[in-house]
């Protein structure tokens, strides 16, 4: 699906430090609605930090971030903790690894965010559950146990979970870099699909060749900085920037 003209995220100027390693310095970038953006860079450049500060897991520094019909959030003493859960709201993140509850079912460890926290019927939202839990090809472990299943069916609840808080947007932090090669394929095409059907995503990937096939752009981040934004199959082609082409030509 191609991507609207709507902006449904804005973040501008985004600055974050632990102690003196200054991480992000100055980051801008925008997710229209349905766009798929793919933000990669070398080990160490402040992908993860970046989003992280999209959903209030990090409190940026400076800068703000702002959803489509809502407030901007400037990352200010004084809106901080506010901040976050303004845009915890709106997103909803897939981990590396899954953080699943161990003592929890599937079916409940997708459930209980939904019941428990944002107060939804207890029956429409096990009934969505299950629909979600089939639609990733897990619809008969819904009992099961974490420890019981695979690292890619694991990671596919992980993505349930996600869905199941009705976010805008989906952020991805290399949602495939902890599973064994085998089963990158099964959450990269659960992925692909979410992409198809329209939903809006930022993913911080290795993975060059998905990002290739799925994103409509990518941000190429080194240093902290944005150094090349684009369509992503011109940046991974042909990538203006001679850091981009060193990063790209390394890895695809
Ligand atoms: P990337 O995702 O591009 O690999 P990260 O955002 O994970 O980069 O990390 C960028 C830098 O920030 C690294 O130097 C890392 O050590 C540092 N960093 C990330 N998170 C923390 C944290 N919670 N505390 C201290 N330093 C951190």
């Amino acid at each position: 699906m191609s991507p609207s003209s709507t902006t449904l995220l804005s973040v501008t100027g985004l600055h974050k430090a632990f102690g003196e390693n200054q991480v992000l310095k100055g980051i801008n970038f925008s997710v229209h609605s349905g766009e798929v953006v793919a933000l990669i860079g070398p080990s160490g450049s402040g992908k993860t930090t970046a989003l992280r500060c999209l959903n209030g897991l990090e409190i940026a520094d400076a800068g703000t971030v702002g959803f489509e019909g809502g407030p901007a959030v400037s990352f200010d003493a004084i809106t901080k903790p506010k901040s976050a859960q303004v845009l915890r709201d709106r997103s909803a993140m897939v981990f590396q690894g899954h953080h699943l509850f161990p003592h929890l079912t599937v079916l409940q460890n997708v459930s209980i965010g939904p019941i428990e926290v944002q107060k939804r019927p207890r029956d429409q939202v096990l009934l969505e559950a299950r629909k979600l839990l089939d639609r990733v090809g897990l619809g008969s472990k819904a009992e099961a146990y974490p420890n019981s299943l695979s690292g890619g069916q694991q990671q596919r609840v992980g993505i349930v979970r996600a869905l199941m808080q009705q976010p805008d947007l989906l952020l991805f932090d290399e949602p495939t870099s902890a599973l064994d090669p085998e089963l990158v394929g099964e959450v990269l095409s659960v992925i692909k699909e979410l992409a198809q059907e329209g939903w809006s995503m930022v993913l911080v990937t290795h993975e060059l060749a998905f990002a290739r096939d799925v994103a409509d752009t990518v941000v190429f981040m080194d240093g902290g900085v944005v150094v090349e934004t684009g369509n992503a199959a011109q940046v991974l082609s042909t990538p203006a920037n001679p850091r981009t082409q060193a990063f790209v030509q390394r890895l695809l």
